[in-house]
């Protein structure tokens, strides 16, 4: 009896290393919350970390319902990584609902986060808000919660409550900000399995190198479009980090979550601009429905100059397969509308 044991014993280990050579003991179970981090914590996790995504391509995180499948693998999961910056509406309520005692870590963590550009309860007629988003641009992020919901007191309205955050969460639109994001995720698979720690910091650098290569090429993208062409138009308010590293301005019917209604007044406000001809070019997004943008070019004459990817990546075989994908398509999709509109 006890050699049988012995043997089955013997057996099953034979059976499992076979059947995933590359699989170590120390295999972290990872959970992130959308695409584009996942994208991130692959390049940096490598075959250490089994890997679990929550919102998957071309899906809205903001006004994402978590399934029972996403309960369980928050549940088992090591680590949860998520953006922050009340970005993932949902996960302070998976998280207490599954129980999970994983370390939450926000990537935003360590970058200087923009203020909202836009309070959809505000009259912004008088297009001060540009020169607020500059001027605030250097607050500092110093929320620590673990992705539960804040609170945003507002001091011109008396301290009501919006449905999404005082600060613009998609920070990932800046390469320089991805690679905070990056850096962050080999600290905490180092924290969390500290025998991979080589290999985690070594697959960051060589992804580091990546990313530096394409905030090159992206300047030299950007470097092909007039100064006077960088006003543009998309359906929400996601690309404030890109706006500022390269000086555009991008205009959007909705505010910074999808999760918000647009204005009449604000849709009014875009036509007039549009045929005042102060924006170069009208893009919908992956993961926005494209009605209104197409509305919007029904009542101007303008085309839609193409498909930007804002907060998801594409499935495999589309445009936007990749972090450094995305960022490529988007900037040559806003390139070739606004040289050819
Ligand atoms: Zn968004």
């Amino acid at each position: 009896m006890f050699r049988f044991n012995k043997l089955v014993t013997l057996t099953s280990v034979a059976v499992t290393l076979l059947a995933s050579p590359l699989a170590t003991a120390s295999d972290l179970k990872v959970v992130s919350t959308f695409s584009i981090i996942s994208d991130f914590a692959e390049n940096v996790g490598g075959d250490r970390i089994a890997l679990t995504t929550l919102v998957g391509p071309n899906n809205d995180a903001h006004t994402y319902e978590p399934r029972p499948i996403d309960v369980t693998a928050v549940k088992n999961a090591d680590l949860v990584f998520a953006n922050g910056a009340n970005f993932e509406g949902f996960l302070g309520r998976l998280i207490q609902a599954s129980g999970s005692t994983a370390k939450v870590i926000e990537l935003t963590e360590g970058i200087q986060l923009l203020r909202n550009a836009h309070d959809d309860d505000h009259d912004h007629s008088n297009d001060q808000h540009h020169d607020d988003h500059h001027h605030h641009k250097n607050h500092k992020h110093d929320d620590k919660h673990g992705g539960h919901t804040h609170h945003h007191y507002d001091s011109h309205t008396g301290g009501h409550n919006h449905s999404h955050g005082e600060y613009d969460p998609h920070a990932w639109q800046s390469v320089p900000n991805a690679r905070i994001y990056v850096n962050n995720i080999a600290e905490a698979f180092c924290t969390a399995d500290p025998g991979g720690c080589p290999s985690y910091r070594e697959n960051a650098k060589s992804y580091d190198a990546k990313l530096i290569m394409l905030e090159k090429d992206l300047e030299a993208l950007v470097s092909e479009i007039p100064l006077d062409k960088r006003t543009v138009i998309t359906s929400h308010d996601a690309f404030g980090y890109l706006a500022q590293e390269y000086g555009f301005q991008f205009l959007a019917p909705q505010g910074a979550s999808t999760g918000s209604e647009a204005s009449a007044q604000t849709v009014a406000r875009l036509i007039q601009q549009i045929k005042q001809q102060q924006a170069s070019a009208l893009f919908v997004e992956n993961i926005s429905n494209p009605q209104l943008i197409q509305q919007i070019a029904n009542e101007t004459g303008m085309k839609v100059g193409g498909k930007l990817y804002s907060d998801a990546l594409s499935t495999e075989d589309g445009d936007a397969a990749t972090y450094i994908d995305m960022m490529r398509h988007n900037l040559s999709t806003i390139r070739d509308a606004t040289l050819n509109q």
